[in-house]
């Protein structure tokens, strides 16, 4: 399975990766978080939506 590497340092809360998945993988509250990282698909929306590159890559496990 595949999932987000969100760096917390350069998230700005914008919420752009959670409305981008289709899956719910991405929850953002101060900060974005892999609240369900067992769901992500690894499409890469989430990264191509995050407009400071806090995602840095889709980690394989
Ligand atoms: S890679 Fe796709 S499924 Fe996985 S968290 Fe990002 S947008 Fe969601
Ligand atoms: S799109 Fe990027 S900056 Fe916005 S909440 Fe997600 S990780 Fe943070």
């Amino acid at each position: 399975m595949s999932h987000p590497v969100i760096n917390a340092d350069d998230c700005v809360a914008c919420g752009a990766c959670a409305d981008a998945c289709p899956m719910e993988v991405i929850e953002v509250e101060d900060v974005a978080t892999v609240a369900n990282p067992d769901a992500c698909v690894g499409c890469g929306a989430c990264q191509d939506a995050c407009p400071a590159g806090a995602i840095t890559e889709i980690a394989e496990d």
